[in-house]
């Protein structure tokens, strides 16, 4: 049905009357895109089991990425595009007097991750599926992925995401494939002819059901397979007629209990019942992938021992590190194994992935919690612990701090990233400062003892999301300079930069950036009503909404800029436009309230007449993968201003560098190996060093009532948050003011002066468009590295060995 126009049409025309009983005129946007996307399955599915017998037959070593988060943007474009039949659908469809693109807009956007880590995992499905690895990905299948952000009055309203309201087009639910897994309960231990007999009893069922969605890869014909699981209660295997009526009452209240584990992303962990539901969630995750890896094992092989020969599992942060006592208790529990051989298959099968050095990296549970709903698992895990603790009093006779510092279970906690490096074989961080900083800092305790464990494999993304799909304008220029090579090998992008002084090729891009800021201004036109210049400069900052992210930098860089061209002092030498998109955790009142503030800014500034529209500050709500895709390509200036040492990596950085825009940025994360590549004249970084900013942490020597007093517009600014210019939304505004002004645990003001002079020199670069351009070529040519490919092929050689 792909092979030709006229195939296709009938195909499609036959399919829209089978599944909606309707003609073309009849039908609506979404049986279109149902329709097509049911061809789309259908065409790949055949290659898609192919892939798998394929992985049967040769015995390939299989990697699990193990992830609380899979943040896929849309696939029908992707799956078409992969599979090579994108415009022969596009032009078929168009005969037929439909627009592709309003198909592709139907789908819902699968918001199922937060951010950068679950857009991570996804453009790690693509790069290993589109290099030809046996590489899957395991997840929850969220009944509610991440809120919808709406915007009331200039305030975040969260409203439920019900993405699987009209079904996902790309799932396949597997019955066959499902598992049981046990909370809460008691565990005997009895020994019987020499052997320990581990008996979990009282315990709660809960039924695992995977979900497989086909991981397409690029033009390949290999399709790997994202499993999300849905937990689903075994009332039906209950006896339902003999119950009472207190007993059916029961049985309701357990199908709510269990149903409520894959019903929502990061549910509220604030309160005690949210926290217990967070940890169920990740050792259902767990217990189900590590049941059916081990099954698919035994189906192929018999030798427990060779486990690790074959399989590599891969724990994408501390979220799903119960990996390690899940696999001891199959290993022991149901294969029979000893403590000793279960252990060495477990660390030479497990990796680990660390990413933040913020609180959160440090998840810990409280043992009641832990021991009350996991028995099995804590009894385990006490036990790695105590054998840990054994090696360490070897190590460090009398050491107790080191000891304490380094156990598993201390302080009536169970430590996450503790089990995690203590139970791995790799432990990484996710960019060369993040590493660093883990090692010689978070860490670093570990990583004394364990050296030969850590490395560090910086992020990337996927060049064939962010550039082919999203910027096929710019797509098409580079290969019209450089040829088509570098989709396959994105370092070859490097070529471009013979052309750097190319003013054909400089005018070119300039014409690309042109006709994607259009198209931006249009929709944002459409979105908000409001009318920004396609020919001012577009300063983006988009990412979720953080303290440490530091959008309180660039606001306060734009209320600057506002009060120079209110008194005059100012003309600007290119008009600007601030664009700024991002969701801020429901229970981060911080964060919304730098929401409000965007907003509030951007209200004011909008519709003061006197300032000629030289300026504009826009808040696109409801950031996710779709909404980026539309931002990122129109960008001239990309914001990565983070507090040095705060930002692991960043992903976001990457995106905008592909595209062309220059970035203002910090001495943190990726940000630093981009201007590696690219020489300091090609980015704008300013600020703290990471190392200025760990000393200030360290030695309290930061004293932001000096930077304050010192500096009249850091006066005027915060002055304004509580009586000028805002001053009806004070009472919005006042624990902004405050917590800057009693400790600016960020640096927001010690920052303030550099950024604002470094703004200035982007402001004078813009103007010079053939130096910006060039600049702009330099980015692009530099830009391969940071493809997730790269990435994947340094954890497939180093860590995963496959
Ligand atoms: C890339 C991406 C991120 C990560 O952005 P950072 O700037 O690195 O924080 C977050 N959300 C979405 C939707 C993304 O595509």
């Amino acid at each position: 049905m792909f092979t030709n126009k006229e195939a296709f049409k009938q195909a499609f025309l036959e399919r829209l009357v089978s599944m909606h009983g309707k003609g073309v005129q009849q039908s609506t946007l979404s049986d279109r895109y149902y329709t097509l996307s049911s061809m789309v399955r259908e065409y790949i599915s055949t290659t898609w089991v192919e892939t798998n017998d394929y992985y049967k037959e040769n015995g390939a070593k299989q990697v699990y990425y193990l992830s609380m988060e899979f943040l896929l943007g849309k696939l029908l474009k992707q799956n078409l595009m992969y599979v090579g039949k994108y415009s022969l659908c596009s032009e078929a469809l168009s005969e037929l007097g439909i627009d592709i693109h309003e198909l592709e807009e139907q789908e819902s956007d699968p918001a199922l991750g937060n951010g950068g880590l679950g857009r991570l995992a996804a453009d790690f499905m693509d790069s290993l599926a589109s290099l030809n690895f046996a590489g899957h990905g395991c997840g929850i299948r969220y009944k509610y992925g991440l809120f919808e952000q709406k915007i009331v009055d200039g305030y975040q309203v969260e409203v439920p995401d019900y993405w699987l309201q009209e079904g996902n087009a790309w799932e396949v639910r597997k019955s066959d494939r499902s598992f049981q897994i046990r909370f809460g309960g008691k565990v005997n231990i009895t020994e019987q002819a020499g052997e320990i007999i581990v008996e979990h009893v009282d315990y709660e069922p809960v039924l695992a059901v995977a979900y497989d969605m086909p991981m397409v890869g690029y033009q390949n014909s290999t399709i790997n397979t994202l499993r999300l699981w849905n937990a689903e209660s075994m009332v039906k295997d209950m006896n339902l007629t003999e119950l009472s009526k207190q007993g059916y009452h029961h049985a309701m209240e357990y199908k709510r209990r269990t149903e409520a584990i894959s019903e929502f992303l990061y549910p509220d962990d604030s309160t005690p019942e949210g926290k217990a539901l967070r940890l169920k969630q990740q050792y259902f995750l767990v217990s189900a992938s590590l049941q059916s890896i081990v099954a698919r094992f035994k189906r192929l092989h018999d030798d427990m021992k060779s486990l690790p020969e074959y399989i590599a599992i891969h724990t994408n942060d501390t979220h799903p590190v119960l990996a390690i006592p899940e696999l001891m208790r199959i290993l022991m529990d149901e294969e029979h194994l000893g403590w000793e051989e279960a252990w060495e298959i477990t660390t030479n099968t497990i990796s680990f992935t660390n990413h933040t050095i913020l609180a959160e990296a440090l998840e810990t549970w409280s043992i009641d919690l832990f021991q009350s709903l996991l028995p099995r698992i804590y009894l385990i895990t006490e036990e790695i612990n105590e054998r840990f603790c054994k090696q360490l009093w070897i190590r460090y006779p009398d050491d107790w701090d080191k000891i304490r510092n380094l156990a598993i279970v201390a302080d009536h906690q169970v430590k996450m990233v503790n089990l995690a490096v203590v139970g791995s074989h790799h432990v990484n961080g996710v960019s060369k400062l993040h590493s660093n900083i883990l090692q010689k800092e978070l860490l670093k305790d570990f990583a004394n003892y364990f050296p030969q464990k850590f490395s560090n494999k910086t992020n990337g993304i996927s060049h064939r999301r962010w550039l082919l799909m999203a910027n096929p304008r710019l797509t098409e220029s580079i290969s019209e300079t450089i040829g088509t090579s570098w989709i396959s090998n994105p370092n070859e992008l490097r070529s471009l930069k013979a052309y750097k002084d190319d003013h054909s090729l400089q005018d070119l891009l300039a014409d690309v950036k042109k006709h994607n800021k259009h198209k931006l201004a249009s929709w944002i036109q459409k979105e908000t009503g409001i009318t920004v210049d396609p020919s001012s400069l577009f300063d983006v900052h988009v990412k979720r909404i953080h303290a440490y992210k530091r959008q309180l930098l660039n606001i306060f860089h734009i209320i600057d800029l506002y009060h120079r061209l209110k008194e005059n002092t100012t003309t600007l030498s290119v008009p600007r436009t601030f664009i700024f998109a991002g969701k801020a955790a429901p229970s981060y009142h911080l964060a919304k309230n730098i929401i409000k503030l965007i907003n509030a800014l951007a209200k004011v500034i909008n519709h003061d007449k006197s300032i000629n529209d030289q300026l504009k500050v826009i808040f696109i709500k409801n950031y996710g993968v779709s909404i980026a895709e539309k931002i990122i390509p129109a960008a001239d200036v990309s914001e990565q201003i983070s507090t040095a040492s705060k930002e692991a990596s960043g992903t976001g950085n990457m995106k905008f560098m592909m595209n062309g825009a220059l970035t203002i940025g910090t001495h943190d994360g990726a940000n630093i190996e981009m201007a590696e590549k690219i020489g300091e004249d090609n980015i704008f970084l300013f600020g703290l060093k990471p190392d200025e900013v760990l000393r200030y942490y360290a030695n309290g020597q930061y004293n932001v009532r000096d930077v304050y007093e010192e500096d009249n517009r850091l006066k005027y600014i915060m002055d304004q948050l509580m009586y000028g210019l805002f001053s009806r939304e004070r009472a919005d505004f006042q624990s902004i003011y405050y917590s800057l002004l009693n400790h600016d645990e960020y640096f927001v003001l010690k920052d303030f002066a550099c950024y604002v002079e470094t703004q200035n020199k982007v402001a004078h670069t813009y103007t010079n468009q053939q130096e910006w351009q060039r600049k702009s070529i330099i980015n692009i040519a530099q830009s391969g590295y940071f493809s997730s490919d790269r990435t994947i092929n340094e954890y497939t050689e180093d860590i995963w060995k496959i």
